[in-house]
């Protein structure tokens, strides 16, 4: 702002505020709209939004105008380079919830949203089904964090979704929980849920604790099944390097990627089970990770963005905000590290024709 580049900093949750800051275009942006950051006489003025309790109350995306279900989203199906790993052009957006039930060490989730909130099922169900009625859409995908926070919500929303008297095809990012069980599953794979994916992240047990993941790997593993098994096909992340990871955590890891090849059509049921795996932990601002280095025996050291000329009087700004971190092991293992578990994931899938 201070070099003229950009007018207004949209601050937090920002359906609300942006209606507000663009009924104001094109005049001057005023001060005092709440969540809206400007400068005046080279003071940053701004006026925090609370969050909002009602998440139904939010203006809703307006999709009209948007090439859909055209061109723009037959070449993003074209382009990609596997359906599966990214299944999430051919979906409509759509979200019914905000935030996350867990706290995991590296995820900034909970720094933004502070609380887990869900919107009404019947108002998710409803819009979904004017989507589908308007754009002739049927597959949808979520883009929340943590779907199934809520098992309960998550029952009674499949159950309005099986009660529509056309079938739709649903993908997004559930957690690992001791809630997902039969019926959960079952109800998941009628109502449409083709596939989820889940932030194993690790099934070393020690890692898992200093993550701050409850479940243990063998409950983790269970429940990943008990969603083939339904019908419903299951990516599975998994991470690499974690401060404290040890090459025996690391072989943890390994052997329940090995343990998902091994699986017989029957334990596995007609789902599919793949891992995307070996991506190493990227530091998350906000994240307790980035909070608390020291807890987890990181140290963050400032990180020089190389910029052109013109763009040289934001770098004191920007080395306030960019950090590099050392640890323990270095790049190089890391990189074989993750080259082994991309390896041992690629072998393991190996059931075609999950749709
Ligand atoms: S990593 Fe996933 S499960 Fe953990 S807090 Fe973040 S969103 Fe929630």
């Amino acid at each position: 702002m201070r070099l003229g580049l950009v007018d207004a900093i949209v601050v937090g949750e920002g359906e609300r505020t942006v209606v507000e800051l663009a009924r104001a275009l094109p005049g001057p942006i005023p001060a005092g709209i709440p969540g809206v950051a400007v400068l005046k006489d080279r003071e940053l003025h701004s006026q925090l939004r609370p969050l909002e309790k009602d998440l139904d109350a939010l203006p809703r995306p307006d999709f009209e105008g948007l090439p859909l279900p055209g061109e723009t989203v037959a070449d993003y199906a074209r382009n990609r380079p596997n359906r599966f790993y990214t299944p999430y052009y051919n979906g409509f957006p759509v979200s019914a919830t905000r935030g996350c039930v867990n706290h995991c060490a590296y995820c900034s989730e909970t720094a933004y949203w502070k609380r887990y909130r869900q919107r009404r099922p019947e108002a998710v169900a409803a819009e979904i089904e004017a989507r589908h009625r308007r754009y002739q859409v049927s597959e949808f995908e979520f883009n929340d964090s943590s779907l199934n926070g809520n098992p309960g919500w998550l029952k009674e929303f499949c159950r309005l979704l099986i009660a529509l008297d056309f079938q739709l095809r649903f993908s997004g990012y559930i957690i690992a929980d001791q809630a997902i069980d039969g019926e959960l599953a079952g109800l998941m794979f009628r109502a449409g849920f083709g596939h989820v994916s889940i932030g194993v992240e690790t099934f070393a047990e020690t890692i898992r604790s200093r993550m701050n993941k409850g479940m243990a790997a063998e409950d983790i593993f269970a429940s990943l099944l008990t969603l083939t098994r339904a019908g419903v096909s299951v990516k599975a992340n998994i991470l690499i390097g974690f401060p404290g990871e040890t090459e025996a955590d690391f072989q943890a890891s390994l052997e329940f990627i090995a343990r998902g090849r091994r699986l017989s059509p029957e334990e596995r049921g007609p789902g599919r089970l793949i891992f995307d795996a070996g991506h190493p932990l990227r530091l998350e601002p906000y994240s307790d990770l980035f909070a608390h280095p020291d807890r987890y025996g990181v140290r963050l050291e400032p990180w020089t963005l190389p910029l052109p000329d013109e763009l040289s009087p934001l770098q004191p700004l920007l080395s306030r905000m960019l950090f590099t971190w050392r640890r323990d092991p270095d790049r190089e293992h890391l990189e074989q590290q993750s080259a082994r578990m991309r390896e041992e994931a690629r072998r393991t899938d190996f059931s075609p024709g999950f749709r």
